[in-house]
């Protein structure tokens, strides 16, 4: 039905452009990457979207709680439609949060402009230990990010790169479609379709780059790893593509009257809207920020254990129920469930956990007043 509400319009436009069945199957292989998805992507406005209206955009990215609803259903529907897409699509989102936080006025026009061309950012922060990315005195850049996601076609990567006193500058730098990616490592199980790979940044300089903030910005809390929240909300949509193979499988083969079949796909429901319920609360601590860093942090990091368990609950329910024929190729659990695999790996998840346990056990109040009851 057409909304007059502009968020609304972008979730719908989200789901629309996210959705496309056979797609998904034919970008299952080494090296792929999501061009068409993404030129929709950015047909619907949404590349621009996470802006604010004076700089082009239709602020997903601002502290109204409308906003962080609406930017929190955009990236579930992207990643319920496809995993790989949602994982690129959330890096632009992060990157440009990133930009519009720490960025000054010119920084920002200069990269909103770039956006509103149709340029694809993201967050390229992973690197090899030792050889990672180094910005000297000189204004030289020299090392490489790994692990990037959408290396050759993410013209725009905010990276992280390291001072010679071992601090971080945050960079935007600007490259040319195709340049210095190397996708030959990336053979993993699932999220084929991302072009993660390496990327190498020797012999490019600051004249190639935008400098976003001042220096150590980028772990300052809790904007960054409050932010983990994003990808929460796709892995979310990958659960719940998983959930809905689970169900329509069942109710293709009429095995859904049995008992034991009932109680698994109960469960998934459980944990389905476990993770809604708690994605939606952290997204909106996040988004709010008027209570304690330490305390926002704790809680998306609860957020991430519970949504990482739920997950590979939700698998391993589904390859029950469905039982061999889940993993046939032809099946639609089985890309779903390779997929939802590999995008669950997300960085230190014991610490997430063990952070938000002390972070309770520090706390002056009792278990029930950690958070606040509304958020
Ligand atoms: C599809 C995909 C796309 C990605 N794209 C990007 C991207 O665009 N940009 C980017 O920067 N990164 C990207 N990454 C990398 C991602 O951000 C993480 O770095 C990566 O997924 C971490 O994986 P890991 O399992 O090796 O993590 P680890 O953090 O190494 O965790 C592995 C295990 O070791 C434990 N562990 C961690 N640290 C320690 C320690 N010090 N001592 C003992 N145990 C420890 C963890 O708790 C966990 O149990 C991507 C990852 C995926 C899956």
């Amino acid at each position: 039905m057409p909304t007059s509400d502009p968020f609304s319009a972008l979730v719908g436009a989200a789901e629309a452009a996210a959705r496309a069945p056979d797609e998904g199957a034919e970008l299952d292989r080494h090296g792929a990457f999501p061009e068409a998805a993404v030129a929709r992507l950015r047909a619907a406005r949404l590349l621009a979207a996470p802006l604010p209206p004076d700089l082009g955009g239709a602020g997903l990215c601002g502290s109204d709680p409308a906003a962080g609803r609406a930017l929190c259903r955009v990236l579930t529907a992207v990643g319920r439609g496809s995993l790989p897409l949602g994982r690129l699509y959330e890096g632009h989102v992060n990157a440009l949060a990133l930009v519009l936080r720490y960025g000054d006025p010119e920084a920002q026009e200069r990269l909103a402009m770039d956006v509103r061309d149709g340029h694809l950012f993201g967050v390229w922060n992973t690197e090899p230990e030792p050889g990672g990315l180094a910005l000297d005195g000189d204004g030289n850049l020299s090392g490489a990010k790994i692990y990037a996601s959408g290396a050759g076609s993410v013209t725009r990567p905010l990276v992280t790169a390291r001072l010679g006193d071992g601090r971080r500058q945050m960079l935007v730098v600007l490259l040319e479609p195709g340049a210095r990616a190397d996708l030959s490592d990336w053979r993993a199980q699932g999220m084929r379709a991302t072009a993660t790979g390496r990327v190498d940044f020797g012999g490019l300089t600051m004249r190639d780059a935008v400098a976003v903030g001042a220096v150590d910005d980028y772990l300052r809390p809790p904007f960054f790893l409050a932010g983990a929240w994003r990808f929460l909300a796709v892995q979310l949509g990958g659960i719940e593509a998983v959930a809905e193979a689970h169900r329509a499988h069942l109710a293709a083969t009429r095995r859904g009257g049995d008992p034991h079949q009932q109680a698994r796909l109960g469960r998934a429901l459980i944990a389905v809207e476990t993770c809604r319920l708690l994605v939606a609360r952290a997204s909106a601590l996040a988004v709010a920020e008027t209570e304690d860093p330490e305390r926002i942090v704790a809680y998306v990091n609860l957020a991430r254990a519970a949504v990482e368990q739920a997950g590979l609950d939700v698998l391993a329910l589904a390859q029950r129920s469905v039982g061999l024929a889940g993993f046939h190729e032809d099946h639609p659990l089985e890309r779903l469930s390779r997929d939802l695999a590999v995008y669950l790996r997300q960085p230190a998840p014991d610490a997430a956990l063990t952070g938000a346990a002390a972070f309770a056990c520090a706390a002056d109040s009792p278990v029930h007043r950690l958070w606040p009851e509304e958020a």
